[in-house]
């Protein structure tokens, strides 16, 4: 999945009773390219705006006798799944009181009818470059700045919602969990830009398998991979493939290194593997990362270290692995 991927044209959904109104709004906008979807009743439009997600809501004060604008409001701003939607009021009347009502309960602009062509138009397209910035504000706050993975925070959110759908569908769900081995030495022999392309490189190899699989960087040099609907065997090829393109890649040595330095690098990696399966009946997040952890540190070598460039699934673990990392 691209993360800074972002809807193609805006979508407005126009909340009104009266039809003309929506036939004038389109003519209105065409220039501008929007996505308009009509609704000309109150329960229509809450049904629309759950349906559509639009990204802005054009909302009538006086809708019809089931509701008027601001109740519909408030059951917008009262439902999860519609509360985030930008909603714009629209109204004949210049009703202070309503305006500060519609404002105090979350509409961002009140635009007065009958409508100045270019006003309303700069409204709009002021309120969605907003927005914009907004989504693209939380979209980086959950991006790794350097290798441009996830990040921890949203490792965390994410898995939670995998492992609910997967125990909701009874799908697979598998995680990887992998660390650079001996990368402090690389670091101190090569220099720390060094060690920064070894972690962009090793991110783009984790973020070319499938486009479900969601990449990680869990900190430091530790990273970890959610593998929707993939069972452990699967999962444990996955890693594999992983530590071989990690192993055969080529690194430019930098020109400051020392003569004895200036070998081939051999850069390897440890992963370990978990499934939900191999967690137990009521396993949660939290019980799927220590498990992967667990198999992590094994391929590391355990406490004796020796090991490294290796790949250990959950259901390779003796206990007395377990019991050592606990
Ligand atoms: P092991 O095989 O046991 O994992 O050994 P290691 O040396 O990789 O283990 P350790 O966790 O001690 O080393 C991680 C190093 O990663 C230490 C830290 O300086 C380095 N590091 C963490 N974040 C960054 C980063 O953003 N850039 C660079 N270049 N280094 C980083
Ligand atoms: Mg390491």
């Amino acid at each position: 999945m691209n993360k800074w991927m972002t809807r193609a044209s805006p979508s407005i959904l126009v909340i009104d009773d009266a039809e003309p109104i929506h036939r004038l709004l389109k003519i209105r906008l065409a220039t501008e390219k929007y996505d308009i979807h009509s609704a000309l009743t109150s329960s229509d439009g809450l049904a629309m705006a759950k349906e559509v997600h639009p990204d802005l809501i054009l909302l009538d004060l006086r809708i019809d006798d089931e509701m008027d604008g601001l109740q519909v409001l408030q059951r917008l701003k009262d439902d999860e799944a519609t509360s985030g939607i930008t909603v714009i009021f629209i109204s004949g009347e210049s009703d202070g009181d309503q305006r500060v009502k519609a404002l105090d309960l979350g509409a961002v602009d009140f635009i007065t009818k009958p409508f100045d062509e270019f006003e309303l138009r700069a409204r709009l397209r002021c309120q969605l470059r907003a927005q914009r910035t907004l989504h693209m504000l939380e979209q980086r706050a959950q991006v790794d700045g350097l290798t441009e993975l996830w990040n921890r925070a949203y490792f965390d959110q994410r898995l939670r919602a995998e492992v609910a759908e997967a125990r909701r569908h009874s799908r697979p769900l598998s995680i990887v969990m992998t660390d650079i081995d001996r990368f402090k030495p690389l670091n101190d022999t090569f220099g720390h830009p060094f060690g920064d392309k070894v972690l962009e490189q090793f991110g783009r190899i984790l973020s070319h398998g499938r486009a479900s699989d969601i990449a990680c960087r869990f900190g430091g040099d530790e990273f970890a991979v959610i593998l929707p609907h993939t069972g452990l065997r699967e999962a444990r090829e996955v890693a594999e493939r992983y530590r071989v393109m990690m192993q055969e890649q080529v690194w430019t040595i930098p020109p400051h290194a020392a003569a004895a330095d200036k070998g081939p690098v051999i850069v390897t990696v440890s992963l370990g593997v978990a499934d939900l399966a191999s967690c137990g009946e009521h396993a949660g997040r939290t019980d799927l990362v220590r498990m992967a952890d667990q198999a992590l540190y094994a391929a590391k070598g355990g406490s004796g270290g020796a090991a490294r460039n290796r790949v250990v699934s959950a259901d390779e673990l003796c206990g007395e692995s377990i019991e050592e990392e606990a």
